[in-house]
């Protein structure tokens, strides 16, 4: 029995490799890292360089624990001086990694975030946010890329430029937005991901009662709250009990929704 962990960051870890380790003990068998900015997104192609040196495999057996990446800049971790060396580093390392080979998965953690105090009453700022944002779509597009959003506020304008792009794969990732959202979100394929949040956050638990099994992920946005991605199955424990269905069929199709979305090989 194992699962993925389809949304965590492991940058400010001292030691990301203990915390691997000890995930991967508790059978977490691929997490899928997003960076946040130039330098998180650089640390996380070091861990992973590191892990495949590593021998043996960080899980006994098998393939071994995976830790995919995602290459993204975040609404809260714009800098304006900083956007075009992101995005240059970001098309090199796309165009240096053969994408079926390399551990690139995804573009993310990217999206809008209109209730950062800094940016509600300032239409510049959230101008900046869209511009970013859609260069992300743009390079999910180009490289055929899923793309995993982060989105407060702002959910139908996301789900808008997403369509308008005409990317084929998104998740609104810890998705808490309304309702009516959701269902359009759902009606243009696409999916979302519950997170810890599941235990306490009215909003995110009704998502995922909305939401049909087959279009959701389960994630722990490792630190958040003190969590490591082995805490990935308290946000699936969650799920399940929300929706009132069987742990061993939905472990199987919450697998499947996340090799399916990020094309993670088992
Ligand atoms: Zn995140």
């Amino acid at each position: 029995m194992t699962i993925i962990d389809t949304h965590a960051h492991l940058y400010d870890f001292p030691n990301a490799d203990d915390v691997l380790r000890d995930s991967a003990a508790a059978g977490v068998s691929d997490v899928v890292a997003l960076g946040v900015d130039l330098a998180s997104s650089k640390k996380h192609i070091e861990i992973v360089e590191q892990l495949q040196n590593d021998s043996p495999p960080l899980v006994g057996g098998g393939r071994g624990m995976q830790v995919h990446l995602a290459l993204g800049l975040h609404p809260g971790n714009i800098q304006t001086d900083h956007i075009d060396a992101t995005f240059l580093f970001f098309l090199e390392e796309l165009r240096r990694f053969n994408l079926r080979s390399s551990n690139i998965v995804a573009i993310g953690e990217a999206g809008l975030d209109f209730w950062y105090k800094w940016v509600r009453q300032d239409d510049a700022k959230k101008n900046e946010q869209r511009v970013v944002f859609q260069r992300h779509l743009d390079l999910a597009r180009e490289f055929d890329l899923p793309i995993v959003v982060h989105c407060r506020g702002a959910w139908r304008e996301s789900l808008g430029m997403i369509k308008a792009a005409h990317v084929k794969k998104a998740v609104f990732h810890w998705y808490s937005g309304p309702v009516d959202v959701l269902k359009d979100i759902l009606d243009a394929g696409f999916l979302i991901s519950g997170s810890l949040a599941l235990e306490y956050s009215p909003e995110a638990r009704q998502a995922v009662e909305y939401a049909q099994i087959d279009r959701i992920l389960v994630e722990t946005d490792t630190p958040v709250r003190g969590a490591t991605p082995k805490d990935v199955w308290r946000s699936f424990k969650a799920l399940c009990q929300i929706k009132g269905i069987d742990e061993d069929k939905a472990l199987a199709v919450v697998n499947a929704n996340a090799r399916a979305f990020f094309n993670i090989e088992e």
